[in-house]
């Protein structure tokens, strides 16, 4: 049975978002603000896959992209160094082949300062942007100033930043160089004989409960009759004469306009329409450590050698890493984070005696050019994209959410936005 998506709003239309991760969550609170008629359909519940267990950094000034020299000459020990910070799964190798061709000539140098302009616009604004949608929401209190701190534990690690800071200086982000005793006044938990250097972004944010942050854009949505319904998607399809149908495991609806923001399964609903995309998923993994009871970090500190974060979250500390070509069936492989739980323990000596309370894999939705998509289909125009956002769905979603809700409501483009159409594939 076909049924119409419409419910009770006044004059909006029907807008139906396929998937309820942070970036679907604000993209409901931003459309539902516009008093368009919200329905957002997911499989699980609000926030609480990838978008649950992230660093929690928003990082504003984050205009490097995943692909660069450095990255792609490390591309063959991801193949056979089974201890690497970023690992290709023998058995996803020829799957992910056209993608990670398109990674490496998205890590050429000219590619890279073209990315970082194209990521600019969007990190840039997007502290500001999520605390508009948390003021709405009442969820101002989950994201925190603080900054973003890097570490390096070693001289080379520091010079290899080199490019990260020269694309700062470009772009006008505020950065600062860090002498130790400076990083021990910020962090002074920290082991101070454990980094030699810090390189400190003031204006980035943090937010410590990420799930917290999707549910509460939601529920705003929903007081603004958005509606939820817990269902699986399986096939999208524009209708003759307007409108795109909807069938999923339950049934068949049709809305005015659908939005995509399925994270790293979107490529299948992109295809369904006749868009392709190159989008594989560069897993992640979590470890949490149980809280000890006082503050340890006051911002979550990334150190750039061992490709791992450590993050104050609103249940203890927790250690994220992880980069891992393996596709989204493959059964998780712990191996590699809790290789790096001794390192946490001596750069946080306060971990010592903590117990690993929770291990956790996430999938990162990643373009190889490190761009979103977020673009109305050329094939259809009541499809909407806002996926692939990589490293920084996060720190993109309430950006992506302003920028797809004016797209839907006809606005004209703040800001060139064709570096982000799903064209360019
Ligand atoms: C370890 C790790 C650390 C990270 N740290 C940071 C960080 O510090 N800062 C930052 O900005 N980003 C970070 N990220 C990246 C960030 O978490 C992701 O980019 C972001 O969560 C993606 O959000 P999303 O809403 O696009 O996707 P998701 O959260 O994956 O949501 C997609 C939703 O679509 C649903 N869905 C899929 N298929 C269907 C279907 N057929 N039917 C119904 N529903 C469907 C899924 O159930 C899911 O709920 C990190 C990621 C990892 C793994």
């Amino acid at each position: 049975m076909t049924d119409t998506g419409r419910h009770e709003t006044q004059g909006g239309r029907s807008i139906a978002i396929v998937g309820a991760g942070v970036v679907g969550a604000a993209t409901a609170l931003a459309l539902a603000a516009r008093g368009h008629a919200v329905t957002v359909i997911d499989r699980g519940e609000v926030g609480a896959g990838t978008s649950s267990g992230n660093a929690g950094a928003i990082v504003t000034g984050a205009v490097t992209p995943t692909a660069t020299p450095g990255v792609i000459r490390s591309i063959p020990s991801y193949l056979l160094d089974p201890n690497s910070a970023a690992v290709l799964r023998p058995a996803h190798f020829f799957r992910s082949l056209p993608w990670l061709l398109r990674f490496i000539a998205a890590g050429q140098p000219k590619r890279v300062v073209g990315i970082a302009a194209a990521l600019h616009p969007l990190v840039s604004k997007s502290l500001q942007a999520h605390l508009a949608l948390a003021d709405m929401s009442g969820a101002r209190e989950l994201i925190r100033p603080g900054g973003w701190l890097k570490l390096y534990t070693s001289a080379a690690g520091f010079s290899a930043s080199a490019l990260e800071r020269e694309l700062m200086t470009r772009h006008g982000v505020h950065f600062s160089v860090l002498q130790p005793a400076e990083v021990a006044e910020l962090e002074p938990r920290l082991n101070k004989n454990a980094y030699t250097r810090g390189l400190f972004q003031p204006d980035s944010g943090f937010v410590n409960y990420p799930r917290a942050l999707a549910q509460s854009y939601f529920e705003c949505a929903r007081q603004r009759q958005a509606l939820y319904l817990q269902e699986t998607v399986l096939e999208l399809r524009p209708v003759d004469g307007g409108g795109v149908s909807i069938r999923t495991d339950q049934a068949t609806r049709q809305f005015d306009a659908v939005v995509v923001a399925a994270g790293a399964w979107s490529k299948q609903f992109a295809a369904q329409v006749g868009d392709k995309v190159s989008l594989d998923t560069e897993r992640g993994y979590h470890l949490s450590f149980a809280s000890t009871g006082e503050s340890l970090l006051g911002r979550p500190v990334c150190f750039p050698e061992k490709q791992c974060v450590l993050s104050p979250m609103h249940d203890g500390i927790s250690l994220s890493s992880g980069d891992e070509l393996a596709g989204l069936v493959a059964p998780p492989d712990f191996r590699r984070i809790r290789a790096l739980v001794p390192f946490a323990r001596n750069v946080l000596p306060a971990l010592m005696g903590q117990a690993i309370q929770r291990e956790w894999m996430g999938y990162r939705p990643s373009t190889p050019d490190s761009l979103p998509v977020i673009a109305r289909s050329p094939r259809c125009a009541k499809v909407f994209y806002a996926f692939g956002h990589g490293h920084l769905g996060l720190t993109l979603s309430a950006i992506t959410a302003q920028l797809v809700a004016g797209m839907v409501s006809g606005d004209p483009e703040p800001f060139d936005l064709s570096p982000y159409r799903i064209a360019r594939f």
